[in-house]
C-alpha cells in the first residue's frame, strides 16, 4: 500500500547487467555511501533535479559502473556516451546522445534542458555544446576509461551491457529522474540505446519517476518507462505497472530493470536480469542495497 506519510523517497541503480557468480562487494559499498549522501541532501530539502543529477554525476565519475568513466568502447574502439534528465513538475528534459569524452553526460543533458530549446542533443552538436557551456572534458580518453567492477575483458565482444540511474521524490513533492551510460558492450558506431531517450529510457511527471536499464533495443520497442507511467496514471498498481513493462520486454527477448518512485514514496526495483545493483530509501524506510535476490 502507498505510504501517504513518505516526505521523500529515492532510488538509485547501478544498471541489470549483474552477473550472478560475480562479487559486487565494492559496488555495494559505493552505493551505500551515495545512497546516504542522496538520504542527506533529500533531508536537508534539495530539489529532487539536483539530487538525481547529483547522484548520477557520482556514478558516472567513480569508473565502478558502466557509465561515465566505466564506459566500454563501440565497434570503432570510441567510447560514446548517452544521458537524460527529466523533471516531473515542469516536464522539462535533456539528453544527449554519442557525446565523447566529458566527463558528466548527465550534467551536459540538463544544460541541453536549461540552456537550448530543444530536448536532445547528440554527436558532434552534442560536443560544441557542451565545450561551448564549459563541461569538463576527459583530460586523456586513453587513460581515462577503466573496466567496471564485474566486468572482464570478455564481456565487451558479448552482448553485456550496464547503466546507471536515479529516481527521486523530494520534500515539496518534485519528482525526478536521471539515466546515464556507455551502452552495450560491442555496440556499432552511432548505436544509440534507450538511455538518453525521454520516454523509453528515463521519465518524470507528477505523478512517478522512472529510470530504466537492460538491453536498450527491447525497452525501447517495449515502450519503456512512459509506457509504465501512463499504466499507473490509468489506476494501475504500481507493482504490476511495472511488471507488464518487464514481461512485454520479457516477450520480446531482452532483459531489463528499472527504478520507480511514485508521489506517494512507492519505490519498485524490479529486475527479470540474473542481478540489479540498486539502493533506495525513504523518509519512511532504511537504506536497503543490494544487486542480487528480491527487490
Ligand atoms: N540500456 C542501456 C543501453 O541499451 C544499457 C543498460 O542499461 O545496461 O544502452
Amino acid at each position: 500500500m502507498p505510504n501517504l506519510n513518505t516526505s521523500w523517497a529515492f532510488a538509485l541503480h547501478g544498471g541489470a547487467g549483474a552477473v550472478a557468480g560475480r562479487d559486487y562487494a565494492e559496488t555495494e559499498k559505493h552505493l551505500h555511501e551515495l545512497g546516504s549522501a542522496c538520504r542527506d541532501r533529500l533531508e536537508n530539502g534539495d530539489a529532487a533535479l539536483d539530487v538525481v543529477e547529483f547522484a548520477v554525476a557520482e556514478l558516472e565519475s567513480c569508473g565502478l559502473y558502466v557509465a561515465g568513466r566505466g564506459s566500454a568502447p563501440n565497434s570503432a574502439n570510441h567510447v560514446e556516451l548517452d544521458a537524460s534528465i527529466m523533471d516531473g513538475a515542469s516536464r522539462q528534459a535533456g539528453a544527449v546522445a554519442a557525446l565523447q569524452d566529458f566527463v558528466n553526460p548527465v550534467k551536459v543533458a540538463r544544460g541541453v534542458m536549461e540552456k537550448t530549446p530543444h530536448v536532445m542533443l547528440a554527436g558532434s552538436g552534442a560536443v560544441a555544446f557542451a565545450r561551448n557551456a564549459g563541461f569538463e572534458e576527459v583530460a586523456d580518453p586513453s587513460a581515462y576509461y577503466t573496466l567496471p567492477v564485474g566486468v572482464t575483458q570478455d564481456d565487451i565482444t558479448d552482448i553485456a551491457h550496464g547503466t546507471v540511474g536515479a529516481a527521486v521524490l523530494d520534500q515539496s513533492g518534485g519528482l525526478a529522474a536521471a539515466t546515464s551510460t556507455g551502452g552495450t558492450f560491442g555496440k556499432l558506431h552511432g548505436r544509440i540505446g534507450d538511455t538518453p531517450l525521454i520516454g523509453p529510457g528515463t521519465w518524470a511527471d507528477d505523478d512517478i519517476a522512472i529510470s530504466c536499464t537492460g538491453i536498450g533495443e527491447h525497452i525501447i520497442r517495449s515502450g519503456g518507462a512512459s509506457s509504465i507511467a501512463f499504466r499507473y496514471k490509468s489506476g494501475i498498481e504500481l507493482h504490476d505497472a511495472v511488471q507488464e513493462m518487464l514481461d512485454e520486454v520479457g516477450r520480446l527477448g531482452g532483459d531489463a530493470g528499472l527504478i520507480a518512485v511514485t508521489r506517494n514514496g512507492e519505490i519498485a526495483m524490479p529486475y527479470n536480469s540474473e542481478g540489479m545493483k540498486r539502493a533506495s530509501a525513504s523518509s519512511a524506510s532504511e537504506l536497503v542495497v543490494t544487486t542480487f535476490g528480491e527487490e
